[in-house]
């Protein structure tokens, strides 16, 4: 397969959930994509058709378009044959919350001086950071372009994403390189935003920050449903009719996590507060997540006293279902509480357990939902995968040594549970013994 004549093409640097998806949906739509990455293993994985990451479709769609996808560890192919260098390297928090530049600057000045060329920021980066970019490759006489366009993928549906955005956003202060990512995007026929460098930026942690807001919201009112007997389920059906509120990120649980939400808010909200402005309602969106991760230990000891000796079984990892992303999963906070309260933790989940493997000690990880609850005291589901929807929840009441079931994301039929014999205790919704 030939890359398509008029299709530009690119080059991408980092090849994670965001550097794959983009090449690989890129060399879809008819680009030649040069993918750099400094993890050698990676590059040799991938020339080999080796996944690194677990993405539903993603292993299909780099092998339908294998021939147009060159992998590498060095930058010159990209630079070669390619404009516009897609930099999608990693943007970790530090200590003190605000966004790790290290990846960023390091490709920055990798680049040689070059008026052909132009970087095209996927990576989310705080306001402010195209500037100094820009200000730093024409201080050194590099003559890049620069375009902030900020990445909306899930992980878990990256592909669909790619090919189906709500809109792209594409921030640049004129010139070629703005043009040419809006004609590698049009074949989408998705809303294109263009806008100057910082808006662009802000529009992703504005996005991110409001969505994590969303979710903190619904989790305080799962808690006060608690207190009154209200069923948060029913109250979000209601509220997410309203179109103002929509019924997205309406969804009660034991709090969010993953590489974006608690990254990308606590960078804004440090972002706001280096620039003098103290982001109040942030600092509540973050608390009120730590706290509902914690919630999950009361439930137990509501039920079963202390936790000492008990045996919990955590039925999902990764920090949502489709993938076997673990950074910040709520389980990392839960493990640790449980086993600081003396539980004993089994775990299991249907991609994650490697990657859990690499954050969580003291877990003794279970090849089956159905081994996890054999014997357990309780389970706790932390991921909604859908698998769990058909667990055998009369088996599972026969195989284990208590029958309480705390739901973390409200997913199992609370009468099935009962039906089948198991105390069940959701988020927000109303108890059979009355109380929260
Ligand atoms: P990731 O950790 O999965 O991948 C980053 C890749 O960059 C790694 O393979 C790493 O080896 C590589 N890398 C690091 N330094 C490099 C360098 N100097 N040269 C070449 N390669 C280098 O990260 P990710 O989840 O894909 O996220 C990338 C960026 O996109 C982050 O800023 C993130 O906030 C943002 N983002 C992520 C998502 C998501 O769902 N994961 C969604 C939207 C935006």
């Amino acid at each position: 397969m030939s890359a398509a004549p008029d299709r530009e093409p690119i080059g991408v640097i980092g090849t994670g959930y965001v550097g794959l998806v983009t090449a690989a949906g890129f060399a879809a739509l008819g680009s030649d994509v040069y993918c750099v990455d400094i993890d050698e293993e990676k590059i040799r994985g991938l020339e080999a058709g080796r996944m690194p990451i677990w993405e539903p479709g993603l292993e299909e769609l780099i092998a339908e378009h294998r021939e147009r996808l060159h992998f590498s560890t060095e930058l010159g192919p990209a630079l070669e044959r390619a404009r516009l260098l897609f930099v999608a390297v990693g943007t970790p928090p530090t200590y003190s919350g605000d966004a790790d530049l290290s990846a960023v600057h390091a490709v920055v000045d990798a680049m040689p001086a070059s008026g052909r060329h132009a970087l095209v920021m996927k990576s989310t980066v705080p306001v402010g950071t195209g500037e100094s970019i820009e200000r730093a490759l024409a201080e050194h006489g590099k003559g890049f372009g620069y375009v902030a366009c900020p990445e909306f993928l899930k992980e878990g549906a990256a592909v669909r994403d790619f090919m189906n955005p709500d809109r792209v956003v594409i921030g640049d202060g004129g010139g070629w390189a703005g043009d040419a990512v809006e004609a590698l995007y049009a074949p989408l026929d998705a809303p294109i935003v263009r806008t100057d460098v910082k808006s662009a930026e802000m529009v992703k942690l504005a996005s991110n920050a409001f969505l994590a807001t969303k979710i903190s919201f619904i989790n305080e009112i799962a808690n006060v449903c608690e207190e009154t007997g209200a069923d948060v389920v029913e109250v979000a059906r209601g509220m997410g009719l309203d179109d103002r509120i929509g019924p997205k990120f309406l969804q009660a649980g034991i709090g969010f996590g993953g590489s974006c939400f608690p990254k990308d808010v606590t960078a804004l909200k440090q972002l706001a507060g280096n620039s003098g402005y103290h982001f109040q309602l942030l600092n509540a969106v973050i608390e009120v997540n730590e706290l509902q991760k914690r919630r999950v230990i009361s439930k137990l000891q509501k039920h079963l006293g202390s936790l000492v000796g008990k045996e919990i079984a955590l039925l999902g990892l990764a920090f949502k279902p489709n993938t076997d992303d673990m950074r910040e999963a709520s389980s990392l906070v839960l493990s640790s509480r449980l086993q600081g309260a003396g539980a004993r933790v089994r775990a299991y989940d249907p991609v994650a357990e490697d990657e859990a493997r690499k954050l969580i000690s003291g877990v003794t990880f279970a090849s089956s939902a159905a081994e996890a609850i054999d014997g357990a005291d309780a389970i706790v589901l932390v991921t909604e995968w859908p698998e769990f929807r058909d667990l055998d929840l009369a088996d599972a009441a026969r195989s284990m040594r208590g029958s309480l079931l705390v739901d973390g994301r409200n997913f199992i039929d609370p009468d099935a549970a009962r039906g089948a014999g198991l105390v069940y205790e959701a988020i927000g919704r109303p108890s059979r013994d009355g109380a929260g």
